[in-house]
Protein backbone atom coordinates (compact mmCIF):
# COMPACT_ATOMS: atom_id res chain seq x y z
CA UNK A 1 0.00 0.00 0.00
CA UNK A 2 2.83 2.49 1.06
CA UNK A 3 4.67 1.54 -2.35
CA UNK A 4 1.45 1.99 -4.47
CA UNK A 5 1.21 5.38 -2.65
CA UNK A 6 4.46 6.76 -3.33
CA UNK A 7 4.55 5.42 -7.13
CA UNK A 8 1.48 7.24 -7.13
CA UNK A 9 2.87 10.20 -6.18
CA UNK A 10 5.90 10.16 -8.09
CA UNK A 11 3.64 9.57 -11.38
CA UNK A 12 2.08 13.15 -9.96
CA UNK A 13 5.67 14.55 -9.83
CA UNK A 14 6.88 13.36 -13.15
CA UNK A 15 3.85 14.51 -15.11
CA UNK A 16 4.08 18.22 -13.17
CA UNK A 17 7.32 18.27 -13.89
CA UNK A 18 6.67 17.66 -17.84
CA UNK A 19 4.11 20.24 -18.10
CA UNK A 20 6.57 22.61 -16.80
CA UNK A 21 9.53 21.89 -18.90
CA UNK A 22 6.88 22.17 -21.98
CA UNK A 23 6.08 25.63 -20.60
CA UNK A 24 9.87 26.70 -19.74
CA UNK A 25 10.73 25.50 -23.62
CA UNK A 26 8.24 27.44 -25.10
CA UNK A 27 9.05 30.49 -23.53
CA UNK A 28 13.09 29.77 -24.89
CA UNK A 29 12.88 30.96 -28.16
CA UNK A 30 15.19 29.04 -30.73
CA UNK A 31 17.56 27.38 -28.13
CA UNK A 32 15.55 25.53 -26.07
CA UNK A 33 18.66 23.29 -23.86
CA UNK A 34 16.97 20.36 -24.63
CA UNK A 35 14.18 21.48 -22.05
CA UNK A 36 11.61 20.27 -24.60
CA UNK A 37 13.58 16.68 -24.54
CA UNK A 38 13.15 16.46 -21.13
CA UNK A 39 9.31 16.59 -21.00
CA UNK A 40 9.19 14.08 -23.16
CA UNK A 41 11.51 11.86 -20.81
CA UNK A 42 9.50 12.40 -17.80
CA UNK A 43 6.44 12.33 -19.57
CA UNK A 44 7.51 8.50 -21.10
CA UNK A 45 8.96 7.53 -17.02
CA UNK A 46 5.58 8.72 -16.08
CA UNK A 47 3.23 6.85 -17.93
CA UNK A 48 5.51 3.98 -17.73
CA UNK A 49 5.07 4.31 -14.10
CA UNK A 50 0.90 4.83 -14.58
CA UNK A 51 1.13 1.70 -16.36
CA UNK A 52 2.98 -0.26 -13.68
CA UNK A 53 0.31 0.99 -11.15
CA UNK A 54 -2.63 -0.08 -12.60
CA UNK A 55 -0.88 -2.69 -14.47
CA UNK A 56 -1.15 -5.20 -11.36
CA UNK A 57 1.51 -7.91 -10.50
CA UNK A 58 4.59 -8.33 -12.58
CA UNK A 59 3.43 -10.29 -15.57
CA UNK A 60 4.55 -11.54 -19.14
CA UNK A 61 1.49 -9.46 -20.77
CA UNK A 62 1.71 -7.00 -23.23
CA UNK A 63 1.02 -4.03 -21.37
CA UNK A 64 4.19 -5.02 -19.50
CA UNK A 65 6.21 -5.06 -22.20
CA UNK A 66 5.57 -1.55 -23.40
CA UNK A 67 5.90 -0.32 -19.96
CA UNK A 68 9.74 -1.79 -19.99
CA UNK A 69 10.15 -0.24 -23.34
CA UNK A 70 9.18 3.18 -21.67
CA UNK A 71 10.66 2.43 -18.80
CA UNK A 72 14.12 2.04 -20.70
CA UNK A 73 13.77 4.68 -23.18
CA UNK A 74 12.88 7.63 -20.77
CA UNK A 75 16.60 7.83 -19.57
CA UNK A 76 17.81 7.40 -23.06
CA UNK A 77 15.79 10.27 -23.60
CA UNK A 78 17.25 12.29 -20.66
CA UNK A 79 20.41 11.95 -22.19
CA UNK A 80 19.20 13.13 -25.52
CA UNK A 81 18.49 16.20 -23.53
CA UNK A 82 21.47 16.49 -22.04
CA UNK A 83 23.22 16.49 -24.81
CA UNK A 84 21.10 19.07 -26.83
CA UNK A 85 21.83 21.48 -23.69
CA UNK A 86 25.34 21.00 -23.60
CA UNK A 87 24.80 22.22 -27.35
CA UNK A 88 25.58 18.66 -29.03
CA UNK A 89 22.86 18.97 -31.75
CA UNK A 90 21.44 15.16 -31.72
CA UNK A 91 18.43 13.29 -33.29
CA UNK A 92 15.55 12.09 -31.64
CA UNK A 93 13.17 10.64 -32.78
CA UNK A 94 14.59 8.37 -35.01
CA UNK A 95 17.07 6.78 -32.28
CA UNK A 96 13.79 6.38 -29.53
CA UNK A 97 11.86 4.86 -32.14
CA UNK A 98 14.93 2.38 -33.38
CA UNK A 99 15.56 1.96 -29.92
CA UNK A 100 11.90 1.48 -28.27
CA UNK A 101 11.16 -1.50 -31.56
CA UNK A 102 14.17 -3.15 -30.83
CA UNK A 103 13.56 -3.12 -27.27
CA UNK A 104 10.71 -4.74 -27.51
CA UNK A 105 11.54 -7.25 -29.78
CA UNK A 106 14.62 -8.04 -27.65
CA UNK A 107 12.19 -8.91 -25.18
CA UNK A 108 9.87 -10.60 -26.79
CA UNK A 109 12.49 -13.01 -27.77
CA UNK A 110 13.81 -13.06 -24.43
CA UNK A 111 10.60 -13.99 -23.20
CA UNK A 112 9.91 -16.43 -25.67
CA UNK A 113 13.37 -18.16 -24.66
CA UNK A 114 14.00 -17.70 -21.76
CA UNK A 115 11.25 -17.00 -19.73
CA UNK A 116 9.31 -13.54 -18.26
CA UNK A 117 12.11 -13.77 -14.88
CA UNK A 118 14.69 -13.02 -17.73
CA UNK A 119 13.10 -10.15 -19.44
CA UNK A 120 12.41 -8.24 -16.26
CA UNK A 121 16.34 -9.12 -14.67
CA UNK A 122 17.11 -7.75 -18.49
CA UNK A 123 15.29 -4.04 -17.46
CA UNK A 124 17.22 -3.93 -14.59
CA UNK A 125 20.16 -4.95 -15.99
CA UNK A 126 19.70 -2.36 -19.55
CA UNK A 127 18.85 0.05 -15.98
CA UNK A 128 21.74 -0.53 -14.51
CA UNK A 129 24.06 -0.32 -17.30
CA UNK A 130 22.73 2.63 -18.69
CA UNK A 131 22.91 4.63 -15.36
CA UNK A 132 26.35 3.46 -15.01
CA UNK A 133 27.18 4.99 -18.39
CA UNK A 134 25.17 8.05 -17.46
CA UNK A 135 26.80 8.53 -14.12
CA UNK A 136 31.00 8.26 -15.95
CA UNK A 137 29.93 10.40 -18.72
CA UNK A 138 29.05 13.08 -16.01
CA UNK A 139 32.30 12.38 -13.93
CA UNK A 140 33.99 13.12 -17.58
CA UNK A 141 31.65 16.33 -17.82
CA UNK A 142 33.10 17.80 -15.04
CA UNK A 143 36.56 17.97 -16.60
CA UNK A 144 35.38 18.88 -19.78
CA UNK A 145 31.92 19.94 -21.63
CA UNK A 146 30.73 21.25 -17.96
CA UNK A 147 33.76 22.40 -16.39
CA UNK A 148 31.96 25.26 -15.24
CA UNK A 149 28.94 23.51 -13.56
CA UNK A 150 31.70 20.94 -11.76
CA UNK A 151 29.17 21.13 -8.67
CA UNK A 152 26.35 20.41 -10.31
CA UNK A 153 27.64 17.73 -12.52
CA UNK A 154 29.17 15.83 -8.92
CA UNK A 155 25.97 16.13 -7.18
CA UNK A 156 24.31 14.60 -10.41
CA UNK A 157 26.88 11.77 -10.63
CA UNK A 158 25.84 10.45 -7.01
CA UNK A 159 22.48 10.64 -7.52
CA UNK A 160 22.17 8.65 -10.70
CA UNK A 161 25.13 6.75 -9.44
CA UNK A 162 22.08 5.65 -6.63
CA UNK A 163 19.97 4.35 -8.84
CA UNK A 164 22.63 2.44 -10.67
CA UNK A 165 23.44 0.57 -7.48
CA UNK A 166 19.14 0.18 -6.69
CA UNK A 167 18.98 -1.16 -10.58
CA UNK A 168 22.11 -3.82 -10.15
CA UNK A 169 20.62 -4.70 -6.92
CA UNK A 170 16.90 -5.29 -7.83
CA UNK A 171 18.83 -6.96 -11.05
CA UNK A 172 21.26 -9.83 -7.98
CA UNK A 173 17.30 -10.25 -6.40
CA UNK A 174 15.55 -11.05 -9.76
CA UNK A 175 17.57 -13.97 -10.37
CA UNK A 176 17.94 -15.03 -7.04
CA UNK A 177 14.14 -14.67 -6.06
CA UNK A 178 12.02 -14.47 -9.75
CA UNK A 179 9.40 -12.43 -9.56
CA UNK A 180 8.77 -12.45 -5.88
CA UNK A 181 11.55 -9.57 -5.71
CA UNK A 182 9.52 -7.23 -7.41
CA UNK A 183 6.47 -7.65 -4.80
CA UNK A 184 5.39 -4.04 -3.96
CA UNK A 185 5.10 -4.62 -0.69
CA UNK A 186 8.74 -5.66 -0.16
CA UNK A 187 11.13 -3.14 1.76
CA UNK A 188 13.37 -2.90 -1.12
CA UNK A 189 10.54 -1.89 -3.58
CA UNK A 190 9.80 0.77 -1.05
CA UNK A 191 13.16 1.95 -0.74
CA UNK A 192 13.36 2.12 -4.82
CA UNK A 193 10.65 4.05 -5.19
CA UNK A 194 11.15 6.45 -2.60
CA UNK A 195 14.70 6.97 -3.97
CA UNK A 196 12.67 7.45 -7.45
CA UNK A 197 10.40 10.06 -5.60
CA UNK A 198 13.40 11.43 -4.51
CA UNK A 199 14.72 12.07 -7.31
CA UNK A 200 11.70 13.34 -9.43
CA UNK A 201 11.60 15.84 -6.76
CA UNK A 202 15.18 16.98 -6.86
CA UNK A 203 16.47 16.61 -10.37
CA UNK A 204 14.33 18.46 -12.38
CA UNK A 205 14.41 21.88 -10.47
CA UNK A 206 18.49 21.21 -10.39
CA UNK A 207 17.92 21.44 -14.26
CA UNK A 208 15.49 24.26 -14.11
CA UNK A 209 18.81 26.21 -11.83
CA UNK A 210 21.05 24.87 -15.09
CA UNK A 211 19.09 26.75 -17.72
CA UNK A 212 18.68 29.53 -15.41
CA UNK A 213 22.61 29.73 -15.09
CA UNK A 214 23.36 29.36 -18.59
CA UNK A 215 20.52 32.50 -19.27
CA UNK A 216 21.87 34.53 -16.95
CA UNK A 217 25.37 33.73 -18.34
CA UNK A 218 24.55 34.12 -21.85
CA UNK A 219 22.67 38.04 -20.57
CA UNK A 220 25.47 38.63 -18.88
CA UNK A 221 27.99 37.79 -21.78
CA UNK A 222 25.10 39.85 -24.26
CA UNK A 223 25.49 42.76 -22.16
CA UNK A 224 29.29 42.99 -21.87
CA UNK A 225 29.84 42.33 -25.52
CA UNK A 226 29.88 45.16 -28.71
CA UNK A 227 27.23 42.15 -31.12
CA UNK A 228 29.36 43.51 -34.15
CA UNK A 229 32.24 42.57 -33.60
CA UNK A 230 32.11 40.47 -30.42
CA UNK A 231 34.35 42.57 -28.41
CA UNK A 232 34.18 44.01 -24.70
CA UNK A 233 32.04 46.87 -25.11
CA UNK A 234 32.45 50.11 -22.45
CA UNK A 235 30.50 48.32 -19.89
CA UNK A 236 32.41 45.18 -20.24
CA UNK A 237 35.60 46.59 -20.35
CA UNK A 238 34.82 48.04 -17.04
CA UNK A 239 33.88 45.07 -15.15
CA UNK A 240 37.28 43.52 -16.95
CA UNK A 241 39.24 46.56 -15.56
CA UNK A 242 37.94 46.06 -11.89
CA UNK A 243 37.96 42.72 -12.07
CA UNK A 244 41.58 42.83 -12.82
CA UNK A 245 42.48 46.09 -10.09
CA UNK A 246 40.66 43.77 -7.12
CA UNK A 247 43.23 41.06 -8.23
CA UNK A 248 46.15 41.07 -5.71
CA UNK A 249 48.38 40.72 -8.21
CA UNK A 250 47.34 43.51 -10.31
CA UNK A 251 49.93 45.09 -12.56
CA UNK A 252 49.52 48.62 -13.85
CA UNK A 253 47.17 49.22 -17.60
CA UNK A 254 48.27 51.23 -20.79
CA UNK A 255 45.70 52.74 -22.11
CA UNK A 256 45.41 53.18 -26.38
CA UNK A 257 42.77 54.41 -28.16
CA UNK A 258 42.47 53.84 -31.58
CA UNK A 259 40.38 55.18 -34.29
CA UNK A 260 39.68 54.46 -38.18
CA UNK A 261 40.88 57.11 -40.04
CA UNK A 262 37.93 58.66 -42.29
CA UNK A 263 35.63 56.04 -41.77
CA UNK A 264 33.26 58.36 -42.78
CA UNK A 265 34.28 57.81 -46.43
CA UNK A 266 34.27 54.12 -46.38
CA UNK A 267 30.99 54.14 -45.46
CA UNK A 268 30.06 56.80 -47.90
CA UNK A 269 32.14 54.82 -50.81
CA UNK A 270 31.90 51.15 -50.14
CA UNK A 271 28.42 51.53 -48.39
CA UNK A 272 27.50 50.69 -44.82
CA UNK A 273 27.52 47.12 -44.82
CA UNK A 274 30.91 47.52 -45.89
CA UNK A 275 31.73 49.87 -43.21
CA UNK A 276 30.33 47.38 -41.01
CA UNK A 277 33.12 44.51 -42.34
CA UNK A 278 35.73 46.98 -42.34
CA UNK A 279 34.91 47.52 -38.28
CA UNK A 280 34.70 43.69 -37.75
CA UNK A 281 38.33 43.23 -39.47
CA UNK A 282 39.86 45.51 -37.19
CA UNK A 283 38.52 44.70 -34.25
CA UNK A 284 39.74 41.24 -35.00
CA UNK A 285 43.40 42.69 -36.21
CA UNK A 286 43.65 44.60 -32.73
CA UNK A 287 42.18 41.28 -31.00
CA UNK A 288 45.15 38.99 -32.92
CA UNK A 289 47.90 41.70 -32.46
CA UNK A 290 47.20 42.43 -28.69
CA UNK A 291 48.66 39.57 -26.31
CA UNK A 292 46.80 37.27 -24.49
CA UNK A 293 44.96 39.02 -21.20
CA UNK A 294 44.92 42.41 -22.94
CA UNK A 295 41.39 44.03 -22.82
CA UNK A 296 40.36 44.80 -26.16
CA UNK A 297 36.90 47.11 -26.42
CA UNK A 298 34.53 48.37 -29.04
CA UNK A 299 34.06 52.21 -27.53
CA UNK A 300 31.63 53.07 -30.00
CA UNK A 301 31.27 53.97 -33.39
CA UNK A 302 34.81 53.53 -35.19
CA UNK A 303 36.76 53.82 -31.76
CA UNK A 304 38.31 50.86 -29.92
CA UNK A 305 40.30 50.92 -26.55
CA UNK A 306 42.97 48.59 -25.97
CA UNK A 307 44.32 48.34 -22.59
CA UNK A 308 47.93 46.33 -22.42
CA UNK A 309 48.77 45.17 -19.13
CA UNK A 310 52.00 43.03 -17.93
CA UNK A 311 54.14 45.43 -20.27
CA UNK A 312 55.77 48.28 -19.40
CA UNK A 313 55.53 52.04 -21.22
CA UNK A 314 58.07 50.57 -24.26
CA UNK A 315 55.84 47.97 -24.51
CA UNK A 316 52.49 49.77 -24.98
CA UNK A 317 54.28 51.83 -27.44
CA UNK A 318 55.45 48.67 -29.48
CA UNK A 319 52.34 47.48 -29.25
CA UNK A 320 50.35 50.29 -30.51
CA UNK A 321 52.84 50.84 -33.57
CA UNK A 322 52.41 46.63 -34.30
CA UNK A 323 48.41 47.65 -34.28
CA UNK A 324 48.98 50.84 -36.62
CA UNK A 325 51.61 48.58 -38.89
CA UNK A 326 48.85 45.69 -38.39
CA UNK A 327 45.47 47.74 -39.87
CA UNK A 328 47.47 49.60 -42.41
CA UNK A 329 48.60 46.12 -44.13
CA UNK A 330 45.45 44.58 -44.02
CA UNK A 331 42.52 44.64 -46.73
CA UNK A 332 38.93 43.99 -46.36
CA UNK A 333 36.64 42.38 -49.16
CA UNK A 334 34.97 45.12 -50.96
CA UNK A 335 31.61 44.18 -52.72
CA UNK A 336 31.25 42.17 -55.82
CA UNK A 337 33.68 43.82 -58.12
CA UNK A 338 35.23 46.63 -56.60
CA UNK A 339 38.67 46.44 -54.97
CA UNK A 340 39.28 45.39 -51.73
CA UNK A 341 38.62 48.03 -49.38
CA UNK A 342 41.90 49.21 -47.36
CA UNK A 343 42.02 51.47 -44.13
CA UNK A 344 44.55 53.14 -41.79
CA UNK A 345 43.99 54.31 -37.88
CA UNK A 346 45.13 56.57 -35.86
CA UNK A 347 46.26 55.82 -32.46
CA UNK A 348 46.81 58.08 -28.66
CA UNK A 349 47.96 56.28 -25.94
CA UNK A 350 48.19 57.10 -22.35
CA UNK A 351 50.35 56.61 -19.34
CA UNK A 352 50.07 53.57 -16.82
CA UNK A 353 47.26 53.77 -14.65
CA UNK A 354 46.57 51.44 -11.07
CA UNK A 355 42.73 51.63 -10.89
CA UNK A 356 39.52 52.01 -12.71
CA UNK A 357 38.35 54.98 -11.30
CA UNK A 358 41.33 56.34 -13.44
CA UNK A 359 39.79 55.03 -16.51
CA UNK A 360 37.34 58.38 -17.79
CA UNK A 361 41.29 60.69 -16.51
CA UNK A 362 43.77 58.33 -18.91
CA UNK A 363 41.16 58.22 -21.50
CA UNK A 364 41.02 61.75 -22.28
CA UNK A 365 44.77 62.15 -22.00
CA UNK A 366 44.34 59.06 -24.97
CA UNK A 367 42.23 61.37 -26.36
CA UNK A 368 44.40 64.31 -26.85
CA UNK A 369 47.02 62.51 -27.71
CA UNK A 370 44.44 61.06 -30.90
CA UNK A 371 43.65 64.53 -31.54
CA UNK A 372 47.16 65.26 -32.36
CA UNK A 373 47.51 62.24 -34.35
CA UNK A 374 44.54 63.49 -36.27
CA UNK A 375 46.34 66.84 -37.01
CA UNK A 376 49.42 65.48 -37.91
CA UNK A 377 48.08 63.96 -41.12
CA UNK A 378 46.89 60.38 -39.09
CA UNK A 379 47.91 56.72 -39.10
CA UNK A 380 50.00 57.77 -36.52
CA UNK A 381 51.10 56.85 -33.14
CA UNK A 382 50.86 59.95 -30.69
CA UNK A 383 51.71 59.31 -26.72
CA UNK A 384 50.38 61.81 -24.36
CA UNK A 385 52.66 64.50 -23.43
CA UNK A 386 55.04 63.54 -26.89
CA UNK A 387 55.36 63.71 -30.16
CA UNK A 388 54.25 60.75 -32.48
CA UNK A 389 55.61 58.15 -34.27
CA UNK A 390 54.44 59.31 -37.82
CA UNK A 391 54.13 56.05 -40.23
CA UNK A 392 55.96 54.04 -38.20
CA UNK A 393 59.52 56.23 -38.91
CA UNK A 394 59.52 57.98 -35.94
CA UNK A 395 62.27 56.78 -32.89
CA UNK A 396 59.69 54.77 -30.34
CA UNK A 397 61.47 54.71 -27.53
CA UNK A 398 61.38 58.81 -27.44
CA UNK A 399 57.87 57.92 -26.39
CA UNK A 400 57.27 56.09 -23.87
CA UNK A 401 56.50 57.40 -20.68
P1 LIG B 1 38.56 60.76 -38.69
O1 LIG B 1 39.66 60.32 -39.59
O2 LIG B 1 38.73 62.21 -38.29
O3 LIG B 1 38.38 59.87 -37.53
O4 LIG B 1 37.23 60.74 -39.56
P2 LIG B 1 36.09 59.68 -39.53
O5 LIG B 1 35.34 59.80 -40.81
O6 LIG B 1 36.64 58.34 -39.23
O7 LIG B 1 35.24 60.13 -38.27
P3 LIG B 1 33.79 60.62 -38.12
O8 LIG B 1 33.57 60.74 -36.64
O9 LIG B 1 33.54 61.86 -38.94
O10 LIG B 1 32.89 59.48 -38.71
C1 LIG B 1 32.68 58.28 -38.07
C2 LIG B 1 31.66 57.51 -38.88
O11 LIG B 1 31.49 56.21 -38.35
C3 LIG B 1 30.31 58.16 -38.87
C4 LIG B 1 29.34 57.04 -38.61
O12 LIG B 1 28.30 57.01 -39.58
C5 LIG B 1 30.18 55.81 -38.74
N1 LIG B 1 29.75 54.73 -37.88
C6 LIG B 1 29.54 54.75 -36.53
N2 LIG B 1 29.14 53.54 -36.11
C7 LIG B 1 29.07 52.72 -37.19
C8 LIG B 1 28.71 51.35 -37.39
O13 LIG B 1 28.37 50.61 -36.47
N3 LIG B 1 28.78 50.86 -38.66
C9 LIG B 1 29.16 51.65 -39.72
N4 LIG B 1 29.22 51.10 -40.92
N5 LIG B 1 29.48 52.94 -39.56
C10 LIG B 1 29.45 53.47 -38.33
MG1 LIG C 1 37.61 58.01 -37.37
MG1 LIG D 1 35.93 58.74 -34.18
Amino acid sequence: MVTTVILGMLCVYLLCFSLMFLLISTRLNGKKMGMEIFALGNLLLGLAYILQLFGGPPDEGPMSVINHTMTLSAPVVYVLGAMRFFERPTLVLSPLLILAAGYTVLQLLVQWLLGVEVRHAMLAAACASLFLAMTVAVLYGCRTFARDLRVEMLVFAVLIGGICILNAMKFGMILKGGLAALDMNSGFQKIFYLYMSFLATVLPPSVVWLVLRRLTDELRNLAAHDPLTQLLNRRGLMDALDAHFRSRTAVPAYLLIVDIDHFKRINDTHGHKAGDRVLSHVAGTLKATARQGDLVCRLGGEEFVVIALDTDSAGALQLAERMRVAIEHSEVAGAELSKPIRCTATLGGSGAFTRAQDFDAYLQQADAALYRGKMHGRNRVEWSGSRGTGLGLGAMDTFGQ
